[in-house]
């Protein structure tokens, strides 16, 4: 195949606006193309040779693509630099100036896809001292026989931007229009929440169909999108929302992890899908060293512990664990362990379909637990629950010993590292109330309050009312704490003239996929956060607004949705100048946040599409004017 009409396609994807269009767009394309090229068309969409979850990724800098630029086309670096920085975009620049040369040769080769791809692996791959001048060898290669739209999309794919909007619910939407039906868009959008390999799922339903995608099962080794919990405004609120009866467990304030256990290795994922083995190997060990199964895929939250006191630290300690030198100082400095919460798949089984209790029941038996945690997780909630009969008859036993679990390895034996969260049955409010103090205690950040019942199935890729989640922090304000993607930013004043001031801050609409705007931060940042923003998203600067951005308001400078900070705010109100849920509250105004701060962390471990939702924010609204009328009864 042709690299051009991969490279029309993005062309004519980018002047699209709406997302029916683009489905539209991707969907026509899908049904042109050979199986064997499709996977590889949805990876190079998204700027990726691979899913997101694997490690190694192309991201070329911006300086080095100017360099191969710059010998393609005989321009001088400081005149492509100079052009970089008023676009903004390594792809336009190319585009002007590899069609400067075209203009001057005769003849090149056409480029095909499998050229690229082969090349774009070479780059990926290209290591040691003279890795960079490889890497700008193999892109000057294809960038010598590109037509100027190829060239822009090429440069785009190497720093791993795409600007194309091509997000993957519309990439989903496109292969069930091109293979399937729309009923069927469930079960590929299920696929693809149980493999995160959106690659994978398009080559399935290009070549089997939907009964293809119908059999695709939970892997070792391939992350599962992560189940989410809802929110709710009180305990009492809660307790009735769950049937009068539900498990409630510590919110503990750390890292989830998913990990991948298999014979003779472990992986372990964060929620964005980065591979965070290398930070937390001694965690990886001892859910290898208990595990009793040959393969297993468990989620749990990895807290720091005090050194001294055994007590538990907040998030931010955790986070010392990320960095890329010093770790086997940092595991010393900052020990961690793992409170484990779900189990989603044991030697064969898909524990994704099983409800929650039996789930927590297979996580027990799994993992070689010492005596005290067993039956302290197991006998006093397992004799409250309404568990089908034979499940009954297996943990109901009154001497454990005889009970379906297998001898316990030597207590001697078990790492500190490994427990379960902690976890209860409750049946009322005043119980709830009890346990959420005690969680708060602990230092938890509050509870997870979990459905007991039968269709409390671990539901992957989804925020729903199986799982609802209550913390401290709603105690003191009406809402929750808000993740926003920086879409823009103003230049400051006085004290901030000549750096980012104020930025513009948006939720993500999973609807249209679109990031609409909430409110102008410009408080909570110190001195020293000021100086590094230019350096943390002048890389993501768009010339104009970019297509993924719904906003009103105008700053003096746009960002690809990328980074992700933690905001609070003392109420949501409507709002004329912001777009999020426009047309829910109101047909001609949005809702915003008054007087929002930011926290002091930039979510790491979040990706834009992870930001809090439009969604949530409208249930937010709408839960602040329950709370009132539930404080004001008390
Ligand atoms: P938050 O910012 O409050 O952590 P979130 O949007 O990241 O919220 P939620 O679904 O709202 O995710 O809250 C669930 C998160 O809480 C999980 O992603 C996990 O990291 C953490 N967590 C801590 N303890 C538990 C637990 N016992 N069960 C499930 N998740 C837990």
């Amino acid at each position: 195949m042709l690299y051009s009409e991969l490279a029309n396609t993005f062309d004519k994807l980018e002047k699209t606006g709406s997302r029916l269009e683009m489905t539209a767009t991707f969907s026509e394309f899908f049904k042109t193309v050979n199986a064997e090229d499709i996977r590889n068309i949805v990876y190079l969409s998204q700027g990726k040779l691979h899913p997101d979850f694997y490690p190694q990724e192309l991201g070329m800098a911006d300086k080095l693509v100017l360099g191969a630029i710059s010998s393609t086309s005989g321009i001088p670096e400081s005149v492509t630099e100079a052009a970089w920085i008023k676009k903004g975009d390594p792809g336009a620049v190319a585009e002007e100036f590899i069609g400067i040369k075209k203009q001057m040769t005769l003849f090149s080769e056409s480029l095909t896809l499998d050229r690229v791809v082969k090349n774009l692996l070479l780059i990926e791959n290209s290591e040691g001292r003279d890795s960079q001048d490889k890497k700008m060898k193999y892109l000057s290669q294809l960038l010598h026989d590109s037509t100027p739209i190829e060239a822009r999309y090429l440069c785009r794919i190497v720093t791993g931007r795409m600007r194309v909007g091509a997000g993957s619910m519309t990439i989903l939407d496109a292969l069930a229009d091109a293979f399937a039906t729309k009923e069927d868009r469930p079960e590929i959008e299920r696929a693809f929440n149980i493999t995160c390999d959106l690659g994978l799922v398009a080559e399935t339903i290009s070549v089997g169909g939907i009964n293809a995608i119908k059999q695709m099962q939970v892997t070792v080794g391939n992350p599962i999108k992560v189940m989410l919990a809802e929110r709710l405004p009180s305990i009492a609120q809660i307790i009735e929302r769950m049937g009068g009866k539900c498990a409630m467990e510590y919110k503990y304030d750390g890292i989830r992890i998913q990990a991948h256990i298999s014979k003779n290795s472990v992986k372990l994922y964060s929620r964005r899908l980065e591979d965070l083995t290398s930070n937390f190997p001694d965690v990886a060990a001892s859910l290898r060293a208990q595990c009793r199964v040959e393969e297993a895929i468990i989620e749990g939250e990895c807290v720091a512990i005090d050194r001294k006191t055994g007590e538990m630290l907040p998030f931010q300690t955790v986070t010392h664990r990320r960095k890329k030198h010093g770790m086997k100082e940092a595991i010393k400095e900052f020990p961690v362990k793992i409170f484990m919460f779900d189990i989603l798949y044991a030697d064969g089984i898909d524990m994704t379909l099983y409800p929650f209790v039996e789930r927590r029941i297979k996580l027990i038996e799994t993992f070689d637990l010492s005596e005290n945690v067993k039956k302290l997780h197991l006998l006093e909630n397992i004799k409250k629950l309404n568990l089908p009969e034979d499940v009954k008859k297996l943990y109901l036993s009154e001497d454990i010993e005889k009970s379906n679990f297998p001898e316990n390895a030597k207590e001697s034996n078990l790492s500190e590292q490994i427990d379960l969260t902690t976890m209860k049955i409750i049946e009322s409010p005043e119980e709830g109330e009890a346990f959420f103090n005690e969680a708060i205690s602990a230092r938890c950040e509050g509870i997870m309050a979990k459905s007991i019942y039968q269709d409390s199935v671990y539901r992957a890729g989804s925020r729903g009312f199986l799982w609802i989640k209550y913390k401290k922090d709603y105690e003191a304000s009406l809402t929750d704490s808000f993740d926003l993607a920086v879409v823009g930013a103003f230049y400051g004043m006085g004290k901030r003239a000549g750096k980012y001031g104020a930025l513009l801050m948006a939720a993500f609409d999973a609807e249209s996929g679109k990031f609409c705007t909430v409110c102008k931060l410009g408080t909570g940042f110190d001195d020293a956060f000021l100086e590094e923003l230019p350096k943390m998203l002048d890389k993501y600067l768009s010339e104009t607004k970019p297509q993924l951005v719904d906003a009103e308001m105008v700053p003096d400078v746009w960002f690809q949705p990328t980074i992700v900070l933690e905001v609070v705010a003392a109420e949501i109100s409507i709002s004329p100048i912001h777009t999020a849920a426009i047309g829910l509250v109101s047909d001609d105004a949005g809702l915003g946040l008054r007087f929002p701060r930011f926290t002091g962390c930039v979510r790491t471990d979040k990706g834009p599409e992870q930001c809090t939702t439009v969604n949530e924010i409208f249930e937010m609204y709408e839960l602040q004017g329950k709370k009132d009328t539930h404080l004001t009864e008390q």
